[in-house]
């Protein structure tokens, strides 16, 4: 059974061998077991029920949340040659009565349904007349009602299980978190069935957190030197901000689009239809984009505003590089972040307990944004992997090491500044009275006479303001939710004053290189200029034959597929078929047109 499934994998998708622990969760399904499987984004999910569902006899159900996602994966099905169809609301009755009428006469071997769709009495009945292969229960982490792409259907799909008790049942989720996994298994009564986890680590992904200066100036850096011409995703966490930045990255000549709650359904759906079909859009928006956000070649994530927690960063950037390609995390964050987090969890009408819990987690996110050590590390152990010790080498910490400096002296200062006077103020002004600067401020308040007058002036503003965030970030400052960002000593401050307690403070380093840019340089400045005219040429084939069949670009082939085309420059079909993502179909399909245009 398994060198069937592995010639499935070489000659319909093209692809050499299992990853990760595909080939065991394959073998389990395909054999009739139940199984939840947890894997990050871009693991491979997909494989782990479309294998099986091809060496099972009859048609495979596959409950998937979102439209979009179910057309995506049906259409990249089609390409390589699967029988696979939809049924969900964009269908007409009769295209429906079609599906339903392939289903019982054996023309598919996966069908993707709505939950909704699943539950009705009329879609059970004709699943009693069909032989069924396996159950595929994707985003399986819908049926939580703690989280936050909860559906209340995906609860009633305990029922496939009272119902079809010898179809196998395998349910998917990107959600690392053993509170969801263990509402899963509950819910769906999955009681005795396998659990695969796999690692949450993406190693392709470049994480990367930068002091906010200027922020918009820096993100525009970031993408010229890093990105250009790449998509994109960028989050701000206001709907106002969302669209200024987009009309500014466009202004900029940075193909940008906007999306947030408050706009309409239609230009919404408009703007991720283009994000998703065309080449190099970034697109800008708050964190209502994402969920199911199918796109495999986002090339980077960029985070102008601080996310809420450690979760909300994973997932957020998460969405960058599932095709396995290297991609990057950008965040940059100041202390106007803190200060804005801290005042809308003070300021929000909800319990002191959740409260609490909110403000916990933005702690453990500062503590990662302020990271002397890997940043990967870090992550994977807030998400309970021990197994990553070694230093990842492919994280801005990694790469370019902050300096780490006892700031004891320094602290005392900024500590006793906020002190003497009165905790009332924000780093702005904090700053001016330490660096002596006789403000009109400083001056009505007679802040000139206070004994921390101009006793800071060996560091910049920028420098101070870096060490304002950090001493907030390391609880030795906590913000005032008056809603003016002003500081406040807390009992861990008295340590450091007095003297009993060292504080060390990071300096982020002169950029030397920008590190993202090394993981580019490795792809295409070794290549010689033949190369770069070939991506251009297959790039906008590319295009073009989506348009063709109305897909997006990545379902015709992947990024992946087309630099190694580049690469290995294959001039014969059996050189073709060695590449990666070039199963039986899509050589019938686009070989010659490919050979042609490698033929340089
Ligand atoms: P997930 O649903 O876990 O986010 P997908 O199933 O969409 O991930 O797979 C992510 C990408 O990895 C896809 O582009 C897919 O074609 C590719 N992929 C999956 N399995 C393999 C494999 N064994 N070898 C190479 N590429 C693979
Ligand atoms: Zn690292």
């Amino acid at each position: 059974m398994m060198s069937q499934a592995l010639a499935f994998l070489k000659d319909i998708f093209g692809y050499p061998a299992f990853r990760g622990r595909q080939a065991e969760v394959i073998a389990h399904v395909a054999s009739g077991g139940d199984c939840l499987v947890l894997m990050p984004t871009g693991g491979g999910k997909s494989l782990c029920y479309q294998i099986p569902a091809l060496l099972r006899d009859g048609v495979a159900v596959v409950v998937s949340p979102l439209i979009a996602l179910m057309q995506n994966q049906v259409a990249a099905l089609h390409e390589v040659g699967v029988r696979a169809a939809y049924l969900n609301s964009s269908l007409s009755q009769t295209e429906t009565a079609a599906v339903e009428r392939g289903m019982l006469t054996g023309t598919y071997d996966l069908v993707y349904v709505a939950p909704e769709r699943l539950l009705t009495p009329r879609f059970l009945d004709l699943i009693t007349r069909t032989p069924i292969s396996l159950f595929a229960i994707d985003e399986a982490h819908c049926v939580s009602q703690w989280g936050h792409d909860f559906r209340p259907e995906y609860i009633q799909l305990s029922i496939l299980h009272k119902r079809f008790p010898n179809v196998p049942r395998i349910a998917l989720t990107a959600t690392a978190d053993s509170v969801t996994r263990k509402e899963i298994v509950e819910r769906l009564g999955l009681d005795g069935a396998r659990i695969f986890v796999s690692s949450f680590d993406r190693p392709n992904i470049r994480y990367q957190i930068v002091d906010k200066l200027n922020g918009k100036a820096q993100l525009i850096a970031f993408i010229r030197a890093e990105h250009a011409g790449d998509a994109g995703i960028v989050y701000c966490l206001s709907r106002k901000k969302v669209e200024e930045t987009a009309a500014w990255l466009v202004a900029k000549g940075i193909p940008a689009l906007a999306y947030h709650a408050g706009m309409s359904m239609a230009e919404r759906g408009r703007n991720q239809q283009k994000f998703l079909h065309e080449d190099g859009i970034v697109m800008v928006a708050t964190i209502a984009f994402g969920m199911g956000i199918d796109k495999p070649d986002v090339r980077f994530v960029a985070h102008l505003d601080l996310p809420k927690s450690v979760e909300g960063y994973y997932q957020e950037t998460g969405r960058a590089g599932r095709d396995g390609q290297a991609a990057s995390a950008w965040l940059a964050y100041g202390l106007g972040d803190v200060v804005q987090q801290r005042r809308m969890i003070e300021g929000s009408e909800a319990k002191a307990q959740f409260k609490r819990i909110a403000s916990t987690k933005l702690d453990a996110l500062l503590a990662l944004c302020e990271a002397t050590t890997c940043r990967r590390t870090r992550l994977l152990e807030y998400f309970g992997e021990a197994a990553v010790t070694a230093a990842c080498g492919n994280c801005d910490v990694c790469l370019n090491p902050p300096q780490v400096w006892d700031g004891t002296v320094t602290a005392q200062k900024a500590l006793s500044c906020t002190f003497r006077t009165g905790q009332r103020f924000g780093a702005g002004h904090l700053i001016d009275v330490l660096r002596g600067n006789n403000t009109a401020r400083v001056r009505q308040w007679a802040h000139n006479k206070v004994s921390t007058f101009g006793i800071g002036k060996e560091l910049e503003e920028k420098a101070w303001r870096a060490v304002y965030r950090q001493l907030t970030a390391l609880g030795l400052l906590t913000v005032d939710g008056d809603g003016h960002g002003s500081l406040r000593l807390t009992t861990a401050s008295r340590a450091v004053l007095n003297g009993n307690q060292t504080v060390f403070l990071r300096l982020q380093p002169e950029r030397k290189k920008t590190v993202a840019k090394a993981a580019r340089e490795d792809k295409f400045d070794t290549l010689d200029s033949t190369a770069r005219i070939l991506w251009g040429r297959l790039r906008a084939w590319r295009t073009d034959i989506a348009k063709t069949h109305s897909v997006p670009a990545y379902v015709v082939l992947h990024d992946a597929t087309l630099e190694e085309l580049v690469r290995l420059r294959p001039q014969t079909e059996s050189e073709l078929r060695q590449v990666p993502g070039i199963g039986k179909r899509k050589l019938e399909s686009y070989g010659d047109n490919l050979l042609e245009i490698l033929r340089v």
